[in-house]
């Protein structure tokens, strides 16, 4: 048929056919034979001896799928609904495998009744460009995909700012849809404050400045919230290097932000009260005082610590401390100016800073208003309980320069203030430095003394005032120290409590007395008694009753011979604790008495509640109770009340004939002081209890 159609003209046309790479074929179709060019059959394949004759062999070479149309567009063609067809579609090759071509074909002759009797078309092979197509496309959807999908944020936008492409993270962190954000720009989502930074920023890009640029921010959100994000951000060029547009990373920081936040707050906040911590309070004391070196400004650090506080958590639980350490924050904040700092350094000790000062007086006022804070009792759960504090105050220039300095000497005087008896503050000076020193290195040894036999006792009489004879004795503890010589409990005593040796100490005391009184019972003295000092940390051990009962065993000592001295804020720390242990040492005969009475709580009618034998009036009151009126009176009141109470009162620190001739006036039993004696050393007391026994023997003859 080719033949027919290229008739005689052959010579020409084939090779100029071979040349175009065309491949022709030619259908009669009413016999079904196909012809095919050379071409055509090299496209399919030169398998030799295997040839298509017939128009439906050549029609079953085409690819499943393309099928269905080829063999469409073909009808309309044969039907002449359209001039020609044209389709892309596979060719199966002989020898297997698939190429591409590109067909077209049209009829070429037509009977009368327009039916159709030939059909001619060229192949042109395009495997290899729909090759290089079909992989654009793939990568092109795999980019679409990634970019759609990607689990953060992509967007591209104009130079202009204004969204062009958006991927669903991206919907996601903004909340609007894609279809909102191609509406919009860059700016709708940016919070007004940084309208100025994103400006300068894609300059640079522009500019060439920067290639890259990174910002973490803030942006609105669709429902108005903000939220943080991060952004990478660069400018996409053409060829020609041309801007063409930006292109964004964005991710969602939230959480990434809340837990720099949150490490922050660790760093530099307390947990338990939400006060700045040391680290903050260094600091912003170290800017504190460098405003105040620059405008010649006074600055007051103030360290400020809970009394009694490690008894209180011990006794009454970590709970419960941990509870009162967040009221004590509180009123402490409550009392200072907005424009000072209050922070927790560690365990009951917190800070103050004091910013522009006029005076140091006006620190003492910070520190009265503090004190004020707890004159009420703190009601925590089903407790109240009263909290005193101490305080150290050290000035800014005066007591030192830097932050270091300051605090140290506020520590120091805080120091100070304990000892001189608690809830007080002190200023700091000098003296208290070397002090802080002394009792730095006297800390050191009290660890070995005990086991060196570093510690004595000496006994000091209470003295019947009637008949002047001697009462008792109060045991007084001494450390004598191998190189400072004799050393008084109030510089060791706070520190056997805090390391808690006051425990084997406080059962070496007891275990001296005892042997003491055997001693003078196997010498025949008389039956004497002897008081016996308790600190609060002792008390509130659990098993004392049953510790002191098996060394009053041991050593055979009746226990009416001993009386335990308690302070009245011992008793509160645990009131239904310390009844307890008092009924139990009561119910083993042991005497109790209140020591320094008038310093605490002083309530008479509290101490009804427990099991007591004697009253001990602070010292402190028999000083002046001849030269001031109040004191005398408070002085009268408590012997009159103790002994409706059925009580034994003893005052303390005796030391004039006046202040003695008062107290037996008002009724006082008994009496203690350097008007009668100091504390000696038992040995000095032998001679006069057997002059005390000889004096009973002959008043009994
Ligand atoms: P305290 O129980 O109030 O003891 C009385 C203190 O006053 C004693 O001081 C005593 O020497 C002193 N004193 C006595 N008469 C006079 C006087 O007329 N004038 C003056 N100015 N002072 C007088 P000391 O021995 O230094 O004891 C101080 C504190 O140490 C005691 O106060 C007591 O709370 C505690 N303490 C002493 N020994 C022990 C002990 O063995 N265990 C415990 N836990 N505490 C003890
Ligand atoms: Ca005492
Ligand atoms: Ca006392």
């Amino acid at each position: 048929m080719i033949k027919r159609l290229l008739l005689g003209n052959e010579k020409y046309f084939e090779p100029a056919l071979a040349a175009s790479g065309l491949a022709l074929w030619d259908w009669d179709i009413a016999s079904d034979s196909v012809h095919l060019t050379a071409q055509w059959q090299a496209l399919l394949g030169g398998v030799s001896g295997l040839t298509v004759t017939s128009f439906s062999a050549l029609t079953r070479l085409v690819h499943p799928d393309d099928y269905a149309d080829v063999y469409r567009q073909q009808i309309a063609v044969l039907k002449g609904e359209v001039a020609r067809y044209e389709i892309d579609h596979r060719v199966r090759k002989l020898d297997g495998g698939w190429i591409w071509v590109h067909s077209t074909g049209s009829v070429t002759r037509r009977n009368a009744a327009g039916q159709a009797l030939q059909m001619v078309g060229v192949n042109l092979d395009i495997s290899a460009r729909k090759h290089a197509e079909l992989a654009l496309r793939a990568s092109e959807e795999r980019f679409r995909r990634v970019f759609v999908q990607a689990r953060v944020g992509f967007h591209i936008t104009s130079l202009l700012g204004e969204f062009l492409q958006v991927n669903d993270k991206f919907c996601e962190i903004t909340g609007y849809t894609e279809a909102e954000l191609l509406t919009r720009s860059v700016y709708d989502t940016q919070s007004p404050a940084d309208y100025g930074d994103s400006q300068t920023f894609r300059g640079s890009l522009l500019s060439g400045e920067t290639e890259f640029g990174y910002r973490e921010r803030l942006i609105r959100r669709k429902d108005g919230t903000m939220t943080w994000i991060s952004a990478g951000v660069s400018l996409v060029r053409d060829e020609a290097q041309n801007p063409l547009h930006f292109m964004s990373v964005v991710q969602d920081i939230t959480d990434r932000k809340l837990s720099e936040k949150r490490l922050e707050q660790l760093a530099h906040y307390d947990a338990l009260t939400g006060l700045p911590n040391r680290v903050l309070i260094h600091d912003r004391l170290r800017q504190s005082l460098a405003q105040a070196g620059r405008q010649e400004g006074k600055v007051g650090v103030m360290f400020v610590d809970v009394d009694h506080f490690k008894k209180i958590n011990d006794t009454l639980g970590h709970e419960f401390g941990d509870a009162l350490l967040q009221r004590v924050a509180r009123h402490m904040s409550e009392a200072v100016r907005t424009d000072d700092t209050v922070g927790r350094l560690g365990g009951d000790e917190f800070a103050v800073i004091l910013n522009t000062l006029s005076h140091g007086e006006d620190a003492q006022r910070v520190a009265d208003k503090i004190k004020a804070e707890f004159a009420q009792p703190l009601r925590i759960g089903e407790t109240e309980l009263y909290i005193k504090v101490s305080i150290g105050i050290a000035l800014y220039p005066g007591d030192g320069v830097d932050a270091g300095a300051l605090l140290k000497h506020a520590d120091v005087a805080m120091y100070s203030a304990k000892s001189s008896g608690r809830n007080t503050f002190k200023f700091y000076n000098a003296e208290m430095n070397a002090r802080a020193l002394e009792l730095l290195r006297i800390e050191h040894g009290l660890h070995n003394a005990l086991i060196r036999g570093e510690f004595v006792l000496v006994y000091q009489p209470k003295i019947d005032v009637a008949t002047n004879g001697i009462a008792g004795f109060e045991a007084l503890l001494r450390w004598q120290h191998p190189d400072r010589g004799m050393i008084l409990p109030d510089d060791f005593i706070p520190l056997l409590e805090d390391s808690g040796l006051i425990l084997p100490v406080g059962e070496w005391v007891l275990e001296t007395v005892c042997a003491q009184l055997s001693a003078w019972e196997r010498a025949g003295l008389d039956e004497v008694q002897v008081s016996i000092n308790l600190s609060a940390r002792q008390f509130s051990s659990k098993d004392l009753a049953q510790r002191f009962r098996a060394i009053l065993e041991k050593h055979h000592v009746n226990p009416r011979c001993i009386e335990l001295e308690i302070t009245e804020s011992a008793l509160m720390v645990d009131p239904e604790a310390a009844r307890c242990t008092l009924d139990y040492l009561k119910a083993l005969g042991i005497k109790l008495s209140i020591d320094d009475f008038g310093t605490g709580y002083s309530s008479l009618a509290y101490l009804k509640r427990f099991p007591i034998d004697t009253l001990k009036i602070d010292a402190s009151f028999v000083r002046d109770i001849t030269s001031n009126a109040d004191d005398a009176i408070i002085t009268s009141t408590v012997i009159a009340m103790a002994h409706s109470l059925r009580l034994t009162v003893v005052a303390e620190g005796v030391e004039t004939a006046e202040q003695l001739a008062f107290l037996s006036e008002r009724g006082c039993d008994q009496f203690q002081g350097y008007f009668a004696s100091k504390p000696l050393p038992a040995a000095a007391w032998a001679a006069p209890l057997s002059a005390r026994a000889r004096n009973r023997a002959a008043v009994a003859a």
